[in-house]
């Protein structure tokens, strides 16, 4: 299994090759679709030598990404996958739909419609904007990301790659040796400025990480004023710090016991 362009937000341009040598070895390729934002209508996972993949539609179609959303999306295989697919499966005859389980089916994994919802929203997404629209989406989240990562390159170490596809992650380590400023402390001094937290702390393969990604809908407004806040964040210290964020209800929760004992209700005034 294979994440192209990886979660550096780098492009393998040697992957049909990597593909090549598992077939060789009698292994398939198993392609995590968690980052097409970045080459829709550029590329097809078909040509990286995949056999089988999944799209996040919750990523790239514009569903509700995080916060425990519900996801749902579906599963592409080669054709001499598709007797193995879980049933059932949707099939066309003419103008009919027939519910169809193949024949080397291990049968039913789950409740079959499952969150539809989401699908509906990317499949309007997706005809919405239509063969030319899709291309642009992926033009414009890496253009946007290399236009914020040339800023925070300024600010940040960015260890990994000159360019970017639609996302980055920097390294907050030298900020946090220089000026006790950790990805943690960026990402909650962050919402102070009104900026929602970026992922920190993945990949392990980046120390201090934090991982940004714009996504196509972002104006260069908002990336100018996001490189602007990251700055500012750096030249700040002290308790407006340590103590971020000051303008949320919650302010540093125990994530431990949070995740353990979590508060599922709205107390007001509590
Ligand atoms: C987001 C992500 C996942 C997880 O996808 P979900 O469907 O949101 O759980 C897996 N792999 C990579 C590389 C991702 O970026």
């Amino acid at each position: 299994m294979l994440t192209n362009p990886n979660t550096l937000g780098l492009f393998d341009s040697q992957v049909a090759e990597i593909a090549d040598l598992v077939h060789e070895a009698g292994g398939l390729i198993y392609l995590d679709g968690a980052n097409m934002n970045a080459i829709l209508g550029i590329t097809r996972p078909g040509d990286f030598g995949a056999d089988l993949m999944h799209f996040n539609p919750h990523k790239t179609f514009s569903g509700p990404h995080g916060g425990g959303g519900p996801g749902a999306g579906p599963i592409c295989v080669r054709d001499f996958l598709a007797d193995y697919l879980p049933g059932p499966v949707i099939v066309r005859e003419g103008d009919e739909y027939r519910s169809h389980t193949p024949s080397k089916s291990i049968g039913r994994v789950r409740s079959f419609f499952g969150n539809v919802g989401v699908l509906i929203r990317a499949y309007i997404y997706i005809r919405t904007y239509g063969k030319e629209g899709l291309r642009k989406v992926s033009e414009d989240a890496v253009l946007g990301a290399n236009y914020l990562l040339s800023k925070v390159r300024h600010i940040m170490d960015v260890p990994h790659g000159d360019r970017c596809m639609h996302e980055f992650v920097a390294s907050a380590k030298r900020l946090k040796k220089e000026k006790h400023l950790s990805a943690m402390d960026l990402a909650k001094r962050l919402l102070d400025y009104g900026f929602h937290a970026p992922t920190v702390y993945f990949p392990l393969v980046v120390e201090e990480a934090v991982m940004v990604e714009p996504t196509e809908t972002e104006s260069k407004e908002t990336l100018d004023a996001f490189a602007q806040a990251l700055f500012r964040i750096t030249e700040e210290s002290g308790d407006l710090i340590e103590d971020a964020p000051h303008s949320t209800k919650i302010s540093r929760p125990d994530d431990v016991a949070a995740a353990r004992k979590p508060v599922l209700k709205w107390t007001d005034g509590e």
